[in-house]
């Protein structure tokens, strides 16, 4: 469920005419819903009640400071995959003790900077970065609290490019392999083991591969009690897919996912963590773009738009769909039309959908990508130097910029051409 609705003939957010603020601050822009977002985090932090747990924001799907302040406010932890993610957490307020630190690749200043500003645990990758941690933590004097990333070998049954939970995956540990590893890290100085971790992709639409994956992280957690480590803490990932159009299936509910959790690993008596990204920023976010030119090309129509490649990727990289509709409601019983939707940047990949039927739009309209709050501005580039897309957040009857596109002199003042040439 979200907060963009038609209201009179007028797409609102939230009670906000998303009309009103295209006059504002021009197209295209990403609009959030402040309702949306907290709703989503609720229904996660809801769907685990009863358990120890952390709700921990996957910051990567949507890290404007507004929204990591929204959540962070709701007593929400993040989960980080950079120290600028990280940086960003804390300058929205978040503490130190609600921050997770993901990823394969931190480097020794990463681990320092969230040693020195506080952490709540490192996600750990494999041994080299463990080596690494225990010994930038020896010489500040500090230990590093950690769990090991496991690859659960499971199949997440989504896009090739964001599953993460096959041996064939960069991602964590062979399970195969965790009762040496956890050895090793557990003979560390510098680290404290606290638990496991493991996240097995992106768009997931079926709870069967988060069953798989979480019941063999409950044998290993016994299986490293027995050994004799002190697991108190799973880290069970993000993942929960969302509906990318009104015309498909409904994926699990968050109540549903945390059936799941419960079921599996419930009885273990350990502190519980997700890192739901895309469930809780996807629906809330919506990209304004307007219409340019309706072209005529042969055996199909171009609709061609002020959004391109470069402001939202998914379609271009994951071959994702997201619903398009206008921004003025279409009458009942208006004729449709079949449209190529594309963008202007020199590239054939540049293509939203195609031979989609949709309402029928005309220059000057202003249409919607639904679904595009994750994994769409944090994406952007300012390829084809089209300056960067601004940000919004709705909440109510108010909207504030929270990201400004930035004018061409702030984009080409941040070049500068060497004396010598
Ligand atoms: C990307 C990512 C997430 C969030 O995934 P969603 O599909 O957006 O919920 C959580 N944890 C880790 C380690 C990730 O890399």
């Amino acid at each position: 469920m979200d907060h963009f609705l038609y209201r009179d003939g007028e797409l609102f957010a939230e009670d906000v005419a998303v009309a009103e603020i295209a006059a504002t601050v021009g197209t295209p822009f990403y609009c959030y819903s402040a309702a949306t977002l907290t709703r989503h985090y609720r229904l996660f932090d809801e769907a685990l009640a009863g358990m120890d747990h952390l709700v921990c924001y996957a910051m990567k799907a949507a890290s404007n400071l507004a929204i990591v302040k929204l959540l962070g406010d709701m007593g929400a932890g993040m989960d980080v995959v950079s120290g600028g993610e990280y940086a960003r957490a804390k300058a929205a307020g978040v503490p130190g003790e609600r921050i997770v630190f993901s990823g394969v690749g931190k480097t020794r200043a990463e681990m320092r900077m969230a040693l020195e500003g506080g952490i709540r645990q490192f996600n750990v990758e494999s041994e080299p970065e463990m080596r690494a941690l225990s010994e930038v933590a020896c010489a500040m004097g500090a230990r590093a609290p950690v769990t090991v990333r496991v690859n659960p070998d499971v199949d997440a049954r989504t896009h090739a490019k964001i599953a993460t939970g096959k041996s064939e995956n960069k991602f964590g540990i062979p399970i195969s392999r965790a009762r040496a590893v956890f050895a090793e890290a557990a003979a560390l100085e510098g680290l404290e083991v606290v638990g496991i971790d493991v996240h097995i992709g992106s768009q997931l639409t079926d709870l069967e591969p988060f069953r798989q994956a979480y019941a063999k992280v409950a044998e290993l957690t016994e299986t490293l009690r027995a050994d004799g480590h002190d697991i108190r803490r799973l880290d069970l990932g993000g993942g929960l897919g969302i509906p990318y159009t009104t015309s498909n299936e409904v994926p699990p509910l968050p109540g549903d996912y945390g059936a799941v959790i419960r079921e599996t690993v419930g009885h273990l008596g350990c502190e519980i963590e997700i890192e739901p990204g895309r469930l809780v920023a996807g629906n809330a976010g919506i990209l304004v773009a307007g219409v340019i030119y309706v072209k005529s090309g042969e055996g199909r129509d171009f609709l061609i738009l002020d959004a391109a490649m470069n402001d939202l990727i998914r379609p271009a990289m994951y071959d994702a769909h997201h619903d398009i509709v206008p921004v003025r409601e279409p009458a009942p019983g208006a004729e449709g039309a079949r449209y190529d939707v594309v963008g202007p940047v020199c590239e054939t990949g540049d293509t939203f959908a195609r031979a989609r039927d949709m309402a029928a739009v005309a220059p000057g309209d202003l249409v919607a990508f639904r679904g595009a709050g994750a994994y769409g501005a944090v994406m952007a580039s300012e390829y084809n130097s089209r300056p960067l897309v601004p940000e919004i957040l709705v909440q109510g009857d108010q909207f504030a910029v929270i990201r400004a596109r930035p004018t061409l002199d702030e984009m080409l003042n941040r070049d500068s051409i060497p004396c010598w040439l």
